[in-house]
């Protein structure tokens, strides 16, 4: 089957969709954005692509990004970042405080919002620009010179932070939290604020179906085993507390975030992002969630 035709068609009939979820409101700025969208692109891993309806229009990030400084804060740690991190899936919601407490203040996997922090606190100490240079390898592995930080939403987020700081003090408080909160924060916020199109986020996240090599630029960006160990984690715990659900449902690694977008990955073949802003009550994509288990109906995706 020809990858066009069949992205036009789930196109279509993605549409029926509209109206059966929510835009994310929680982030004020988020709240604006118009619900009737719906895009898809698909970068293969010899950089072909291919996409349909609004698959050029940038849109917020948000926790795909986690997946990008999860890659990043491998490349400088490996193996002693999981002191510090977990590797299961967490059975709650994204920003839940409670584990937390029960567990010492290790979160139980890279995806969750505590996760995420100490990730990107990880980084934090280990580059002297955080946010430019997290920015600047985006735009390298998505070729894509003008993405930027969105600062509406970015600021936004500052401005409602109270819970993720909750979860980064909480962590400080067990020691596993180094630097100081409130500038993580903002890094944190500023990634999940990158503005960037189903087209930008299928290239840029092309290196996990490409052996840890990035389709634009052919560099070897991220070592294969720490490749395979990423898309591990994605499989299990990279569409909230729903993980369970996408894998029997999709079954590929992949990644949401409450823009409204989702990356999942095809190894050895594809990269592909969807964008559909209506959330369910996972805070996953409705219509993108659809989207990704009749592409891989109709492509027989399925690891197992
Ligand atoms: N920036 C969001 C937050 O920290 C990310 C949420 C998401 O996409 O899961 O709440």
């Amino acid at each position: 089957m020809t990858l066009q035709p069949l992205l036009d068609r789930i196109e279509h009939q993605a549409r029926h969709y509209f109206g059966q979820g929510r835009v994310a409101d929680y982030i004020p700025a988020l709240a604006q954005v118009p619900a009737a969208r719906f895009g898809m692109a698909i970068c293969t891993t010899e950089g072909e692509l291919y996409r349909c309806g609004d698959a050029d229009e940038p849109f917020s990030i948000q926790s795909i990004s986690k997946a990008f400084t999860l890659a990043m804060a491998q490349q400088r740690y490996g193996d002693e970042l999981w002191r510090r991190v977990g590797k299961e899936p967490s059975g709650n919601a994204f920003n839940s405080l409670v584990q937390l407490e029960f567990e010492q203040g290790i979160p139980r996997n890279p995806f969750i919002n505590a996760g995420a922090l100490v990730v990107v606190d990880a980084l934090y100490s280990r580059l002297s620009a955080p946010v430019h240079a997290v920015l600047e390898a985006m735009r390298l592995r998505a070729g894509n010179g003008v993405i930027r930080i969105d600062h509406k939403v970015a600021d936004s987020e500052y401005e409602h932070r109270f819970r993720n700081a909750a979860m980064a003090n909480l962590m400080k408080s067990f020691g596993n939290f180094h630097n100081e909160v409130d500038e993580v924060l903002r890094a944190y916020f500023s990634y999940c604020a990158l503005s960037m199109s189903c087209v930008d986020l299928a290239r840029a996240f092309g290196f996990l179906a490409n052996g840890g090599r990035c389709v634009m630029t052919g560099e070897a960006w991220l070592p294969r085993l720490q490749t395979q160990q990423l898309n591990a984690l994605l499989f299990t715990s990279g569409l909230y507390d729903a993980a369970g659900d996408f894998a029997y449902r999709v079954g590929m690694p992949a990644k949401s975030g409450v823009g409204g977008g989702i990356v999942a990955v095809v190894p050895g073949r594809f990269s592909v992002c969807v964008w559909s802003p209506e959330l369910n009550s996972y805070g996953n994509s409705v219509a993108g969630i659809w989207a990704l288990e009749e592409l891989s109906r109709a492509l027989d995706l399925r690891l197992f």
